[in-house]
């Protein structure tokens, strides 16, 4: 098996992968904030692909003429792009809602506006304090990464969460990522609750 040039022991990662798709590479809207995202290396691969809009989502395979009709999995109404099943679908713009509800920052679910990933992202970080900003980026990799497992489920194994039961599993998710120190909003809210006196709410849109 040849060597992977992108590494030190030429021994294949997700990290030298994703750094090698970086590697010529123009910089694309959401790039530069992705690159200093915290997030597990195959979910902020992940988020490369879908920024990139090189996902297999059934646009795609319907554009490569390798299914027939490319309806998305988690509304079964619209033509399932990345940024469909991202923030443009109703699904998910629910489970964001939700989420998003519970930190005080309902204002910053994607809305029927919000049309791509990238777009909805680096505006939505722009209208949270700056300290914020970081968990917030963790966030939307995390939640993306979650719609996407969602997705693969109804797709491969049709079996299907609800709004409430993605919420949920997302929340049981999210300390998993702060033990390995990628801090989420909702590790916020939950050393904010450990410790009243610290009044205001970081997430709250400025
Ligand atoms: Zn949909």
């Amino acid at each position: 098996m040849p060597k992977c040039k992108w590494t030190v022991d030429g021994q294949f990662s997700t990290a030298s992968a994703y750094r090698a798709y970086f590697l010529g590479q123009e910089a694309i809207l959401g790039a530069k904030c992705l690159s200093k995202t915290r997030a597990p290396g195959k979910c902020k691969f992940f988020a490369w692909l879908a920024l990139h809009d090189k996902c297999w989502t059934a646009a795609r395979r319907k554009r490569h003429h390798l299914q027939d009709d490319d309806f998305c999995a988690l509304c079964g109404s619209e033509s399932e792009s990345i940024d469909h099943l991202l923030v443009g679908c109703s699904f998910t713009r629910q489970v964001w809602h939700q989420l998003l509800l519970r930190e005080n920052a309902a204002s910053l679910t994607p809305t029927t506006q919000d049309l791509a990933l990238a777009a909805w992202w680096t505006r939505g970080r722009k209208l949270i304090h700056k300290k914020s900003r970081k968990p917030f980026d963790s966030t939307v990799v995390l939640v993306s990464w979650a719609i996407w497992l969602e997705r693969n489920a109804r797709t491969f194994n049709r079996q299907h969460r609800t709004v409430a039961q993605m919420v949920d599993h997302i929340l049981k998710e999210a300390p998993a990522w702060v033990h390995a120190r990628y801090k989420t909003i909702f590790s916020i809210s939950q050393q904010q609750s450990a410790a009243p006196s610290n009044v205001g709410h970081e997430l709250v849109p400025l």
